[in-house]
Protein backbone atom coordinates (compact mmCIF):
# COMPACT_ATOMS: atom_id res chain seq x y z
CA UNK A 1 0.00 0.00 0.00
CA UNK A 2 0.77 3.39 0.34
CA UNK A 3 4.02 4.28 2.32
CA UNK A 4 2.43 8.20 3.47
CA UNK A 5 0.53 5.43 5.91
CA UNK A 6 -1.12 8.95 8.05
CA UNK A 7 -2.69 10.34 5.14
CA UNK A 8 -5.52 8.05 4.83
CA UNK A 9 -8.11 10.74 3.72
CA UNK A 10 -5.46 11.20 0.90
CA UNK A 11 -4.95 7.37 0.21
CA UNK A 12 -9.11 7.01 0.08
CA UNK A 13 -9.43 10.07 -1.84
CA UNK A 14 -6.12 8.37 -4.76
CA UNK A 15 -8.18 4.92 -4.57
CA UNK A 16 -11.72 7.22 -5.30
CA UNK A 17 -10.47 8.75 -8.20
CA UNK A 18 -9.40 5.29 -9.60
CA UNK A 19 -13.19 4.14 -9.71
CA UNK A 20 -15.41 6.88 -9.48
CA UNK A 21 -15.16 10.18 -12.49
CA UNK A 22 -13.47 12.52 -10.15
CA UNK A 23 -13.45 10.57 -6.78
CA UNK A 24 -17.01 11.80 -6.01
CA UNK A 25 -20.50 11.07 -6.64
CA UNK A 26 -21.48 14.71 -6.96
CA UNK A 27 -19.36 17.24 -8.58
CA UNK A 28 -18.81 20.22 -6.42
CA UNK A 29 -17.49 17.72 -3.71
CA UNK A 30 -14.30 17.35 -5.65
CA UNK A 31 -12.94 21.18 -5.10
CA UNK A 32 -12.72 22.11 -8.71
CA UNK A 33 -13.74 25.90 -8.26
CA UNK A 34 -11.14 26.54 -5.20
CA UNK A 35 -8.40 23.69 -6.06
CA UNK A 36 -6.88 21.34 -3.67
CA UNK A 37 -8.61 17.73 -2.46
CA UNK A 38 -11.26 17.50 -0.50
CA UNK A 39 -10.97 15.49 2.81
CA UNK A 40 -12.93 12.52 2.80
CA UNK A 41 -15.06 12.36 5.70
CA UNK A 42 -16.08 9.28 8.12
CA UNK A 43 -17.83 11.20 11.24
CA UNK A 44 -20.72 13.80 11.52
CA UNK A 45 -21.55 14.78 15.03
CA UNK A 46 -23.51 18.27 15.59
CA UNK A 47 -21.84 20.35 13.70
CA UNK A 48 -18.41 18.95 13.23
CA UNK A 49 -17.32 16.73 10.92
CA UNK A 50 -14.49 14.42 11.28
CA UNK A 51 -11.90 13.43 8.37
CA UNK A 52 -10.45 9.95 7.71
CA UNK A 53 -7.47 11.48 9.41
CA UNK A 54 -9.51 12.38 12.76
CA UNK A 55 -9.19 16.33 11.57
CA UNK A 56 -12.00 17.75 12.35
CA UNK A 57 -14.19 20.89 10.99
CA UNK A 58 -16.80 22.99 12.04
CA UNK A 59 -19.11 22.53 9.21
CA UNK A 60 -21.23 24.74 7.68
CA UNK A 61 -22.38 23.14 4.66
CA UNK A 62 -24.60 20.95 7.07
CA UNK A 63 -24.42 18.33 3.52
CA UNK A 64 -26.02 21.20 1.10
CA UNK A 65 -29.10 21.81 3.68
CA UNK A 66 -30.95 18.45 4.86
CA UNK A 67 -28.97 18.64 8.29
CA UNK A 68 -30.66 21.68 10.06
CA UNK A 69 -30.70 19.73 13.13
CA UNK A 70 -26.67 19.13 12.35
CA UNK A 71 -24.83 15.84 12.07
CA UNK A 72 -26.29 12.61 13.87
CA UNK A 73 -29.21 14.26 15.96
CA UNK A 74 -30.08 11.52 18.55
CA UNK A 75 -34.04 11.83 17.80
CA UNK A 76 -33.63 10.92 13.99
CA UNK A 77 -31.15 8.18 14.41
CA UNK A 78 -33.63 7.35 17.23
CA UNK A 79 -36.14 6.88 14.39
CA UNK A 80 -34.00 5.90 11.70
CA UNK A 81 -33.01 2.62 14.13
CA UNK A 82 -36.72 1.55 15.44
CA UNK A 83 -37.80 1.74 11.35
CA UNK A 84 -35.01 -0.66 10.77
CA UNK A 85 -36.05 -3.27 12.86
CA UNK A 86 -39.31 -3.39 11.02
CA UNK A 87 -38.22 -3.72 7.68
CA UNK A 88 -36.56 -1.11 5.26
CA UNK A 89 -38.74 -0.84 2.26
CA UNK A 90 -42.02 -2.76 1.82
CA UNK A 91 -43.09 -1.61 -2.20
CA UNK A 92 -46.29 -1.11 -0.82
CA UNK A 93 -48.41 1.71 1.58
CA UNK A 94 -46.47 2.17 4.41
CA UNK A 95 -47.19 4.26 7.64
CA UNK A 96 -44.41 6.67 7.88
CA UNK A 97 -45.73 8.29 4.43
CA UNK A 98 -48.63 9.12 6.04
CA UNK A 99 -47.72 10.32 8.74
CA UNK A 100 -44.83 12.84 7.04
CA UNK A 101 -47.63 13.70 4.44
CA UNK A 102 -49.91 14.83 7.09
CA UNK A 103 -46.80 16.90 8.75
CA UNK A 104 -45.78 18.51 5.62
CA UNK A 105 -49.49 19.71 5.29
CA UNK A 106 -49.75 20.99 8.76
CA UNK A 107 -46.99 22.75 8.43
CA UNK A 108 -47.35 24.36 4.98
CA UNK A 109 -51.01 24.14 3.91
CA UNK A 110 -50.31 22.27 0.43
CA UNK A 111 -53.24 20.14 -0.18
CA UNK A 112 -51.83 17.33 -1.73
CA UNK A 113 -48.44 15.08 -2.15
CA UNK A 114 -46.22 12.90 -3.36
CA UNK A 115 -42.99 11.39 -2.61
CA UNK A 116 -39.89 10.30 -4.50
CA UNK A 117 -36.39 10.31 -3.72
CA UNK A 118 -34.88 13.39 -4.62
CA UNK A 119 -34.99 16.98 -5.95
CA UNK A 120 -34.53 16.31 -8.87
CA UNK A 121 -37.49 13.83 -9.22
CA UNK A 122 -39.57 16.48 -7.48
CA UNK A 123 -38.87 19.38 -10.10
CA UNK A 124 -38.50 16.41 -13.08
CA UNK A 125 -42.04 15.50 -11.87
CA UNK A 126 -43.76 19.39 -11.17
CA UNK A 127 -43.20 20.12 -14.72
CA UNK A 128 -44.72 16.99 -16.19
CA UNK A 129 -47.69 17.01 -14.17
CA UNK A 130 -47.90 20.82 -15.49
CA UNK A 131 -46.96 20.42 -18.87
CA UNK A 132 -49.88 17.57 -18.65
CA UNK A 133 -52.31 19.87 -17.21
CA UNK A 134 -51.95 22.63 -19.47
CA UNK A 135 -51.50 20.77 -22.22
CA UNK A 136 -48.11 22.95 -23.73
CA UNK A 137 -44.99 22.20 -23.34
CA UNK A 138 -42.47 24.99 -22.80
CA UNK A 139 -40.84 25.69 -19.54
CA UNK A 140 -39.41 29.16 -18.54
CA UNK A 141 -37.22 29.13 -15.92
CA UNK A 142 -34.46 31.63 -14.18
CA UNK A 143 -30.62 32.46 -14.54
CA UNK A 144 -29.17 31.35 -11.16
CA UNK A 145 -31.75 28.94 -9.98
CA UNK A 146 -30.77 25.20 -10.08
CA UNK A 147 -33.72 22.72 -9.91
CA UNK A 148 -31.42 19.81 -10.29
CA UNK A 149 -30.23 17.92 -13.24
CA UNK A 150 -33.05 16.81 -15.29
CA UNK A 151 -32.06 17.04 -19.44
CA UNK A 152 -34.77 20.11 -19.79
CA UNK A 153 -33.55 21.99 -16.63
CA UNK A 154 -29.98 22.13 -17.80
CA UNK A 155 -30.06 24.57 -19.90
CA UNK A 156 -28.76 28.73 -19.67
CA UNK A 157 -29.16 31.35 -21.00
CA UNK A 158 -27.62 31.71 -24.35
CA UNK A 159 -25.21 34.41 -25.64
CA UNK A 160 -27.65 37.57 -27.89
CA UNK A 161 -31.40 37.12 -27.11
CA UNK A 162 -31.55 35.78 -23.30
CA UNK A 163 -34.78 33.91 -23.71
CA UNK A 164 -33.01 31.29 -25.97
CA UNK A 165 -32.08 28.43 -23.90
CA UNK A 166 -28.41 27.16 -24.44
CA UNK A 167 -27.68 23.53 -22.70
CA UNK A 168 -25.83 23.30 -19.58
CA UNK A 169 -24.23 20.44 -19.85
CA UNK A 170 -23.22 17.79 -23.00
CA UNK A 171 -25.24 15.54 -23.94
CA UNK A 172 -28.94 17.51 -23.35
CA UNK A 173 -30.99 17.14 -27.03
CA UNK A 174 -31.29 20.51 -28.73
CA UNK A 175 -35.08 19.68 -28.79
CA UNK A 176 -35.13 19.95 -25.14
CA UNK A 177 -33.26 23.07 -25.04
CA UNK A 178 -35.91 24.54 -27.43
CA UNK A 179 -38.64 23.84 -24.94
CA UNK A 180 -36.43 25.56 -21.84
CA UNK A 181 -36.60 29.71 -22.01
CA UNK A 182 -34.62 31.36 -19.86
CA UNK A 183 -35.32 34.60 -18.20
CA UNK A 184 -33.21 36.72 -15.78
CA UNK A 185 -34.16 37.30 -12.40
CA UNK A 186 -35.32 40.47 -10.82
CA UNK A 187 -36.65 41.89 -14.11
CA UNK A 188 -40.29 42.41 -14.41
CA UNK A 189 -39.66 43.94 -18.12
CA UNK A 190 -38.27 40.68 -19.40
CA UNK A 191 -40.99 38.60 -18.18
CA UNK A 192 -43.43 40.95 -19.42
CA UNK A 193 -41.83 40.65 -23.00
CA UNK A 194 -41.74 37.06 -22.63
CA UNK A 195 -45.09 36.96 -21.86
CA UNK A 196 -46.76 39.61 -24.14
CA UNK A 197 -45.09 37.50 -27.21
CA UNK A 198 -45.40 33.87 -25.97
CA UNK A 199 -47.71 33.50 -23.12
CA UNK A 200 -50.20 30.71 -24.42
CA UNK A 201 -47.23 28.10 -25.17
CA UNK A 202 -45.63 28.62 -21.10
CA UNK A 203 -47.25 25.70 -19.63
CA UNK A 204 -45.14 26.15 -16.34
CA UNK A 205 -42.58 28.80 -15.17
CA UNK A 206 -40.16 27.36 -12.37
CA UNK A 207 -38.54 29.63 -9.70
CA UNK A 208 -36.53 29.39 -6.49
CA UNK A 209 -37.92 31.93 -4.80
CA UNK A 210 -35.28 32.42 -2.89
CA UNK A 211 -32.12 31.85 -4.66
CA UNK A 212 -29.91 29.85 -3.52
CA UNK A 213 -27.53 28.16 -5.52
CA UNK A 214 -26.04 30.57 -7.58
CA UNK A 215 -25.49 32.74 -4.42
CA UNK A 216 -28.06 33.95 -2.49
CA UNK A 217 -30.12 36.55 -5.01
CA UNK A 218 -32.99 38.14 -2.45
CA UNK A 219 -35.92 38.79 -4.97
CA UNK A 220 -37.99 41.51 -4.50
CA UNK A 221 -41.82 40.29 -3.40
CA UNK A 222 -43.03 42.87 -6.30
CA UNK A 223 -41.18 40.91 -8.54
CA UNK A 224 -42.40 37.45 -7.00
CA UNK A 225 -45.72 38.78 -7.06
CA UNK A 226 -45.82 40.28 -10.69
CA UNK A 227 -44.84 36.64 -11.47
CA UNK A 228 -47.63 35.15 -9.67
CA UNK A 229 -49.91 37.66 -11.30
CA UNK A 230 -48.67 37.01 -15.33
CA UNK A 231 -48.54 33.35 -15.04
CA UNK A 232 -52.05 33.39 -13.43
CA UNK A 233 -53.36 35.78 -16.65
CA UNK A 234 -51.52 33.48 -19.26
CA UNK A 235 -53.31 30.37 -17.30
CA UNK A 236 -49.73 29.05 -16.93
CA UNK A 237 -48.51 27.13 -13.69
CA UNK A 238 -46.21 28.67 -11.50
CA UNK A 239 -43.97 26.11 -9.49
CA UNK A 240 -41.78 27.36 -6.27
CA UNK A 241 -39.04 25.30 -5.97
CA UNK A 242 -38.40 24.87 -2.20
CA UNK A 243 -35.75 22.09 -1.91
CA UNK A 244 -33.43 24.07 -0.17
CA UNK A 245 -36.07 27.38 1.33
CA UNK A 246 -38.84 24.60 2.26
CA UNK A 247 -38.75 24.40 6.61
CA UNK A 248 -35.66 26.04 6.24
CA UNK A 249 -36.82 29.72 6.15
CA UNK A 250 -39.84 28.93 8.01
CA UNK A 251 -42.76 26.52 8.68
CA UNK A 252 -44.32 27.60 6.11
CA UNK A 253 -41.07 28.22 3.78
CA UNK A 254 -40.61 31.19 1.09
CA UNK A 255 -44.80 30.51 0.19
CA UNK A 256 -45.58 32.08 3.63
CA UNK A 257 -42.64 34.30 4.00
CA UNK A 258 -44.04 35.93 0.75
CA UNK A 259 -47.41 35.72 1.17
CA UNK A 260 -47.44 34.35 -2.13
CA UNK A 261 -49.34 31.02 -3.25
CA UNK A 262 -48.00 28.85 -6.27
CA UNK A 263 -49.82 26.15 -8.50
CA UNK A 264 -47.18 23.84 -7.04
CA UNK A 265 -44.12 23.59 -4.66
CA UNK A 266 -41.18 21.26 -4.61
CA UNK A 267 -39.37 19.94 -1.70
CA UNK A 268 -36.13 17.79 -1.04
CA UNK A 269 -33.23 18.09 1.45
CA UNK A 270 -35.02 18.39 4.79
CA UNK A 271 -37.68 16.78 4.41
CA UNK A 272 -35.62 13.45 4.22
CA UNK A 273 -33.76 14.25 7.71
CA UNK A 274 -30.49 13.63 5.75
CA UNK A 275 -32.08 10.19 3.90
CA UNK A 276 -33.18 10.56 -0.07
CA UNK A 277 -36.35 12.04 -0.36
CA UNK A 278 -38.15 14.70 -2.36
CA UNK A 279 -41.55 15.66 -2.73
CA UNK A 280 -43.68 17.69 -4.81
CA UNK A 281 -47.44 19.02 -4.23
CA UNK A 282 -49.89 21.65 -4.48
CA UNK A 283 -53.68 21.95 -5.13
CA UNK A 284 -55.57 18.82 -5.13
CA UNK A 285 -57.15 19.21 -8.58
CA UNK A 286 -54.34 19.51 -10.51
CA UNK A 287 -52.29 17.20 -8.17
CA UNK A 288 -55.46 14.07 -8.94
CA UNK A 289 -54.23 14.44 -12.88
CA UNK A 290 -51.14 12.07 -11.52
CA UNK A 291 -51.37 8.13 -11.81
CA UNK A 292 -53.13 6.24 -10.64
CA UNK A 293 -56.18 8.84 -10.53
CA UNK A 294 -55.28 11.03 -13.50
CA UNK A 295 -53.00 10.49 -17.11
CA UNK A 296 -50.11 12.00 -16.16
CA UNK A 297 -47.53 8.97 -15.21
CA UNK A 298 -44.64 9.04 -12.07
CA UNK A 299 -43.64 6.36 -9.91
CA UNK A 300 -40.20 5.19 -8.09
CA UNK A 301 -39.61 1.69 -6.61
CA UNK A 302 -38.23 3.29 -3.43
CA UNK A 303 -40.81 6.28 -2.91
CA UNK A 304 -42.03 6.90 0.20
CA UNK A 305 -39.52 4.50 1.45
CA UNK A 306 -40.50 3.98 5.43
CA UNK A 307 -36.71 4.51 6.85
CA UNK A 308 -36.52 8.09 4.95
CA UNK A 309 -40.09 8.83 5.70
CA UNK A 310 -39.45 8.44 9.70
CA UNK A 311 -36.01 10.49 9.13
CA UNK A 312 -37.74 13.36 7.61
CA UNK A 313 -40.58 13.11 10.02
CA UNK A 314 -38.01 12.96 12.84
CA UNK A 315 -36.64 16.39 11.84
CA UNK A 316 -39.54 18.31 11.29
CA UNK A 317 -40.86 17.06 14.70
CA UNK A 318 -37.62 18.11 16.23
CA UNK A 319 -37.43 21.24 14.73
CA UNK A 320 -41.18 22.11 16.07
CA UNK A 321 -40.60 20.56 19.86
CA UNK A 322 -37.45 22.98 20.02
CA UNK A 323 -38.91 26.22 18.45
CA UNK A 324 -36.08 25.93 15.74
CA UNK A 325 -37.19 28.62 13.18
CA UNK A 326 -36.78 31.23 16.16
CA UNK A 327 -33.50 30.00 17.01
CA UNK A 328 -32.00 29.66 13.91
CA UNK A 329 -33.65 33.41 13.21
CA UNK A 330 -31.55 34.46 16.07
CA UNK A 331 -28.28 32.56 15.78
CA UNK A 332 -28.91 34.06 12.29
CA UNK A 333 -29.27 37.45 13.49
CA UNK A 334 -25.68 37.13 15.56
CA UNK A 335 -24.08 35.68 12.73
CA UNK A 336 -25.45 39.11 10.54
CA UNK A 337 -24.10 41.59 13.74
CA UNK A 338 -20.61 40.10 13.91
CA UNK A 339 -20.03 39.01 9.90
CA UNK A 340 -21.72 42.11 8.57
CA UNK A 341 -19.14 44.86 10.02
CA UNK A 342 -15.97 42.33 9.16
CA UNK A 343 -17.63 42.13 5.14
CA UNK A 344 -17.90 45.92 4.98
CA UNK A 345 -15.05 46.64 5.80
CA UNK A 346 -13.38 44.32 3.15
CA UNK A 347 -15.57 45.86 0.02
CA UNK A 348 -18.07 42.94 0.61
CA UNK A 349 -21.68 42.20 2.00
CA UNK A 350 -23.26 39.56 4.30
CA UNK A 351 -26.79 38.85 2.39
CA UNK A 352 -29.01 36.51 4.98
CA UNK A 353 -31.83 34.87 4.65
CA UNK A 354 -32.92 32.86 8.72
CA UNK A 355 -29.97 30.42 8.91
CA UNK A 356 -28.99 30.86 4.93
CA UNK A 357 -25.90 33.25 4.51
CA UNK A 358 -23.90 33.85 1.57
CA UNK A 359 -21.26 36.57 1.54
CA UNK A 360 -20.69 38.48 -1.85
CA UNK A 361 -17.67 39.38 -2.30
CA UNK A 362 -17.74 42.83 -4.66
CA UNK A 363 -18.20 45.83 -3.37
CA UNK A 364 -21.52 47.98 -3.77
CA UNK A 365 -25.34 46.31 -3.29
CA UNK A 366 -25.92 42.64 -2.93
CA UNK A 367 -26.89 41.73 -6.62
CA UNK A 368 -30.27 39.79 -7.34
CA UNK A 369 -29.50 38.33 -9.96
CA UNK A 370 -26.87 36.02 -11.51
CA UNK A 371 -25.43 38.27 -13.73
CA UNK A 372 -24.97 40.93 -11.03
CA UNK A 373 -22.18 38.92 -9.70
CA UNK A 374 -18.99 39.79 -10.78
CA UNK A 375 -15.79 37.64 -11.77
CA UNK A 376 -13.77 38.67 -8.82
CA UNK A 377 -15.77 37.33 -6.00
CA UNK A 378 -14.02 33.84 -6.72
CA UNK A 379 -10.97 34.50 -6.55
CA UNK A 380 -11.50 36.01 -2.92
CA UNK A 381 -13.09 32.96 -2.32
CA UNK A 382 -10.84 30.64 -2.87
CA UNK A 383 -8.04 32.88 -0.12
CA UNK A 384 -10.88 32.51 2.11
CA UNK A 385 -12.10 29.17 1.75
CA UNK A 386 -8.85 27.43 1.93
CA UNK A 387 -7.72 29.57 5.18
CA UNK A 388 -10.54 28.70 6.86
CA UNK A 389 -10.64 25.06 6.10
CA UNK A 390 -6.84 24.53 7.19
CA UNK A 391 -7.98 25.96 10.68
CA UNK A 392 -10.72 23.31 10.77
CA UNK A 393 -13.75 25.08 9.89
CA UNK A 394 -15.75 24.14 6.45
CA UNK A 395 -17.31 26.52 4.03
CA UNK A 396 -19.10 25.45 0.63
CA UNK A 397 -15.91 24.85 -1.91
CA UNK A 398 -17.33 27.25 -4.65
CA UNK A 399 -18.22 31.00 -3.87
CA UNK A 400 -21.43 30.53 -5.30
CA UNK A 401 -22.77 28.18 -2.90
CA UNK A 402 -24.39 29.09 0.32
CA UNK A 403 -23.66 28.56 4.01
CA UNK A 404 -26.07 26.69 6.82
CA UNK A 405 -26.41 27.08 9.97
CA UNK A 406 -28.69 24.23 12.02
CA UNK A 407 -29.80 23.83 15.57
CA UNK A 408 -26.22 22.24 16.47
CA UNK A 409 -24.64 25.32 15.88
CA UNK A 410 -23.50 27.91 19.10
CA UNK A 411 -22.63 31.59 18.94
CA UNK A 412 -19.09 30.14 19.95
CA UNK A 413 -19.40 28.65 16.67
CA UNK A 414 -19.98 31.85 14.81
CA UNK A 415 -16.99 33.49 16.73
CA UNK A 416 -15.14 31.08 15.21
CA UNK A 417 -15.98 31.25 11.90
CA UNK A 418 -15.77 35.22 12.45
CA UNK A 419 -12.60 34.64 14.00
CA UNK A 420 -11.38 32.84 11.51
CA UNK A 421 -12.22 35.14 8.22
CA UNK A 422 -11.16 38.05 10.37
CA UNK A 423 -7.69 36.58 9.79
CA UNK A 424 -8.23 35.31 6.63
CA UNK A 425 -9.07 38.74 5.26
CA UNK A 426 -6.21 40.34 7.08
CA UNK A 427 -3.99 38.15 4.65
CA UNK A 428 -5.09 38.71 1.76
CA UNK A 429 -5.36 42.17 -0.43
CA UNK A 430 -8.91 43.71 -0.80
CA UNK A 431 -9.63 43.22 -4.72
C1 LIG B 1 -30.62 20.59 -4.31
C2 LIG B 1 -31.65 21.20 -5.14
C3 LIG B 1 -32.35 20.47 -6.12
C4 LIG B 1 -31.96 19.07 -6.51
O1 LIG B 1 -32.11 18.18 -5.45
P1 LIG B 1 -31.27 16.80 -5.50
O2 LIG B 1 -31.78 16.07 -4.29
O3 LIG B 1 -29.83 17.18 -5.42
O4 LIG B 1 -31.61 16.12 -6.77
C5 LIG B 1 -33.41 21.07 -6.77
N1 LIG B 1 -33.76 22.33 -6.49
C6 LIG B 1 -33.12 23.08 -5.57
C7 LIG B 1 -33.57 24.47 -5.28
C8 LIG B 1 -32.02 22.54 -4.89
O5 LIG B 1 -31.35 23.30 -4.01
Amino acid sequence: MNSNTTDRSKSLFERAQAVIPGGVSSPVRAFQAVGGEPPVIVKGSGSILTDANGKEYLDFVCSWGPLILGHSHPAVNQAITTQVALGTTFGAPCEGEVLLAEEIQKLTGVDSLRFVSSGTEATMSAIRLARGVTGRDKLVKFSGCYHGHADHLLVKAGSGLATFGEASSAGVPKAFTECTLVLPLDDERALEELFAKRGDEIAVVIIEPIPANNGLLLQRQSFLKRLREITRENGTLLIFDEVISGFRVGQGGARELYAIEPDLVTYGKIVGGGLPVGAFGGKREFMEQLAPLGPVYQAGTLSGNPLAMAAGLATLKALQDSDGWAYLEDLGQFLESKLGPLLAENDATLVRQGSLFWMSLQPGDAPRSAEGIEGVAADRYTHLFHSLLNEGVALAPSAYEVGFLSLAHTKGDIDRLVDALTRAFAEVPVA
